[in-house]
Parts: structure tokens; C-alpha cells; sequence
């Protein structure tokens, strides 16, 4: 279809709504992005971008852009709570592979809201949408500030609680999955020398787990940390915990998960939770993009790298279509069964990393020790080795 002139409103300025911004207007499209907040802020965090993802940002022109504020790791280390070494998947060892990063999230947004200003995507701030309407030829968005626009086309990239979802898709609520998931930043000079290496560690016990690696040269170490629970009381999912409950969650954990966590001074709370899978992501001039249509657990690192590939295939399929409802079901079908494995995979990591029978755990743990690194990783080539800017 003809993208010059068309009329694209994308819902939300996360990874997956920037990433679709800078996707749809190197194809021509006018692009306009509506987020709730007031600026691009972002609570501080990590995100793992695996080799899928890069992919996309190699094919959206950001690659030398992003490399300049990735960590590139060494390795993934599985451990045992206790510290002892389970196992240790290599990382970016083929230089002609696309990379492994790692980055501060606020990093690979800066990137991509740069990509997207420098390409004429237009940003509407404070604009919380709170309705979306088919309306003749084209879609309405009302928002809480009592406007509405008119668009041809609406991605709504709103994320976990998306009101594109509620609004047009009638989806289910979300469900809590059981686990609840700190994160934080630690300054890397708090920790003694040489206690965290260019790794990302996982450390695994019963019913819990905490991953951590190294950010911006080093100079700041990535937490997340997960906890089995019955009950999530909270409206907020993204909510400001004490480091005391924190570290009462880990306390007898080996002496770097100690060491750290001894060094948390404020850290944020997730609920994980869960979506019912929709029957279609897509219904005729709107369409949902990452996490508003297939939120998964983190425990694969995927979410905002399927929101990449999302992108990079919306736009692909639109421009090859004839007209827009046709591209999004296109888009939608091709992507639909690869998220799919994703989710399911990442809650089967889940089940795995929280073993709680100590004679289980031993085996699986004793698994992983006498398998080779090349095995294990080569079980995750269907995720990582796929390109979707080569697929079709
Ligand atoms: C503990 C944890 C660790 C993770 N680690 C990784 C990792 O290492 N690698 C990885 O790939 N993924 C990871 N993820 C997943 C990743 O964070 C998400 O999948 C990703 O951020 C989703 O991106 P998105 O753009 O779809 O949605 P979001 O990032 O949620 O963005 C949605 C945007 O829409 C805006 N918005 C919402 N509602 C409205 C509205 N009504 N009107 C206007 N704007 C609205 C929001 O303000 C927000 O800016 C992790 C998640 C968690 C919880």
C-alpha cells in the first residue's frame, strides 16, 4: 500500500511504540505518538536485547547508534543459591552473529525517540487515550483531556494495561501469575572489586530467583529479583518497596546477592502478570503491539525485544499489502505463532529457575553441569538465530 501521506497514531512511547514509530516512517508514513506521561521517563532498569532484536535495530539503521551504549556480555552463569556454579552459556563468541547487549533502558529509548524525531514522527505528551473508536473511514482516539483525533491507521503499543485492548478488543483482564519481581540499580563502585564479572549471573533457589549483570561499562549493576507469592494486594505494578523487604526475601543467599542487595537503597515492586491469549490482535484499522497483546514473564528477556521484531514485521506487512486491514492481518499472522512460543517458554524458564524439591533441583542443576555450552545454547537458536528482517 501507499505509506506517503498516511495517517498513523501510534499509542504509547514505549520500546515496542517507538520502535514502530521509526519502523513506519522510514516507509513514508506520517506518524504521530501518543503517550500519558509527560516525557520519556523511565524508572531505572536493565534490558537484555538478544541477538533477535538486534537484528531489527541493524535493519532499522541504529546498530552503531545502540552499540555505543550496549554491554556486550561475556556469558549467561547459572548458579545455585548458594553460589555454586551450575553452568555457563557463551555469549557473542561468533563475531559474524548479530550481538547479545545489554542496556539502560533509558539508553535504548533515548535511541529510538532520537531515530524517531530525526525521521518527522510527531510526539503528543500528556495525552492519555482513554477511548478508541472505528469512525467511518478512519479510527477516532478520544483522550482524558477531553480531544480527539482522527487517524487511517492506530497501533496501540500501551502496554500490560492497555485501554486499546480494553477499548477495541474486549480482551480479559490480566491475571497474577503468582510472582512478584524487584528491580534497582546498584552503583558498581558500592560493591567490592571483582565481584560481579561482565556476566549475566541467575542465581536459583526455591521458589525464588535474582538475576543481575553489569550496565553502562560496569559502572552500574543490574537487579532483578523474583519471588514466588500467593497474594498481589496492589493496584500499582510498578511500586516503590523497601530494601529491607528485599533483602529479607534473600536473606542466607550467597555472599554477592547478599553484597549487593546490601547496597540497595530504593527499589520498585512488579506484580507479573498474566493475559489471556486474544482471538486477534488485529480488527480492521487498529492493531495491539507488544506487551498489549502478548505480555509474557521475563523470564526468557523477551518482551521488549518481540515488541522490536513486532515493529520492524507491522511495517513490513502494511507496505507490502494492499490496503491497511490487509497488512495488519498479515502482521498479525506472522507473528502471532512466535510470540506464542515465546510466552510459553519464558513461563516454563519460570518453573525451572524455582525448583523447590532440593532432590529435583540437584538432578536438573546436575543436567545443566554435564551439558556443553554449544547444546544449550543451540536449544534457543530458533529464538535468537531468527531474523525477522530477512524472514517473510
Ligand atoms: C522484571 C522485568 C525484567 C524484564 N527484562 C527484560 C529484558 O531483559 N529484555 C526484554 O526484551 N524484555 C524485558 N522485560 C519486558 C519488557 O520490559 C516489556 O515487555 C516491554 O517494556 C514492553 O514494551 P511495550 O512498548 O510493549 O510496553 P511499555 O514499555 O509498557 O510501554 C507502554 C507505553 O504506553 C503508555 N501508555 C499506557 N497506557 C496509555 C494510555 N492510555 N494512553 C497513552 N499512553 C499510554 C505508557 O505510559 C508507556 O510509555 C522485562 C520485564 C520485567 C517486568
Amino acid at each position: 500500500m501507499e505509506m506517503n501521506g498516511t495517517e498513523f497514531s501510534v499509542i504509547g512511547a514505549g520500546i515496542g511504540g517507538l520502535a514502530a514509530a521509526v519502523a513506519l516512517s522510514r516507509k513514508g508514513a506520517n506518524v504521530t505518538v501518543f503517550e500519558q506521561a509527560n516525557a520519556l521517563i523511565e524508572v531505572g532498569a536493565g534490558l537484555q536485547i538478544s541477538p533477535n532484536g538486534v537484528a531489527v535495530l541493524q535493519a532499522l539503521g541504529l546498530k552503531d547508534k545502540a552499540a555505543a551504549l550496549a554491554n556486550i556480555p561475556e556469558a549467561i552463569v547459572l548458579r545455585d543459591y548458594k553460589g555454586a556454579k551450575v553452568t555457563r552459556l557463551l555469549l557473542n563468541e561468533n563475531a559474524a552473529e548479530n550481538p547479545y547487549w545489554q542496556f539502560h533502558r533509558a539508553d535504548l529509548l533515548a535511541v529510538l525517540s532520537n531515530a524517531a524525531q530525526k525521521a518527522g514522527v510527531k510526539f503528543r505528551f500528556d495525552h492519555k487515550v482513554t477511548n478508541v473508536l472505528q469512525n467511518g473511514a478512519g479510527v477516532s482516539i478520544e483522550f482524558a483531556r477531553q480531544e480527539s483525533v482522527l487517524a487511517d491507521c492506530v497501533i496501540g503499543a500501551d502496554g500490560l494495561r492497555s485501554t486499546t485492548r480494553s477499548a477495541f478488543f474486549q480482551g480479559h483482564s490480566a491475571e497474577f501469575t503468582g510472582q512478584v519481581a524487584w528491580r534497582g540499580l546498584v552503583q558498581a563502585d558500592k560493591v567490592p572489586n571483582g565481584l560481579f564479572a561482565n556476566e549475566t549471573q541467575i542465581f536459583m533457589g526455591k521458589g525464588r530467583h535474582f538475576v543481575t549483570y553489569p550496565l553502562r561499562g560496569g559502572s552500574v549493576i543490574n537487579f532483578v529479583a523474583v519471588e514466588e507469592r500467593k497474594d498481589w494486594a496492589d493496584e500499582g505494578w510498578n511500586i516503590p518497596d523497601t530494601s529491607e523487604n528485599l533483602r529479607r526475601a534473600f536473606s542466607g543467599w550467597c555472599d554477592p546477592v547478599e553484597q549487593l542487595l546490601g547496597q540497595v537503597d530504593h527499589t520498585f515492586l512488579w506484580g507479573l502478570f498474566d493475559h489471556p491469549a486474544l482471538d486477534c490482535w488485529s480488527i480492521g484499522q487498529v492493531a495491539l503491539l507488544g506487551d498489549s497483546c502478548h505480555p509474557m514473564l521475563p523470564f526468557l528477556a523477551q518482551g521488549a525485544t518481540m515488541g522490536l521484531e513486532d515493529a520492524w514485521v507491522l511495517a513490513d506487512a502494511l507496505e507490502k499489502s494492499s490496503d491497511i486491514a490487509t497488512g495488519l492481518r498479515q502482521y498479525e499472522n506472522r507473528r502471532k505463532a512466535r510470540t506464542t512460543r515465546v510466552q510459553k517458554a519464558a513461563k516454563r524458564n519460570a518453573w525451572g529457575y524455582h525448583l523447590r524439591m532440593p532432590g529435583f533441583r540437584g538432578l536438573a542443576h546436575a543436567i545443566l553441569r554435564h551439558s556443553s555450552s554449544d547444546k544449550l545454547m543451540a536449544k534457543y537458536d530458533w529464538l535468537y538465530k531468527h531474523d525477522v528482517t530477512k524472514a517473510q
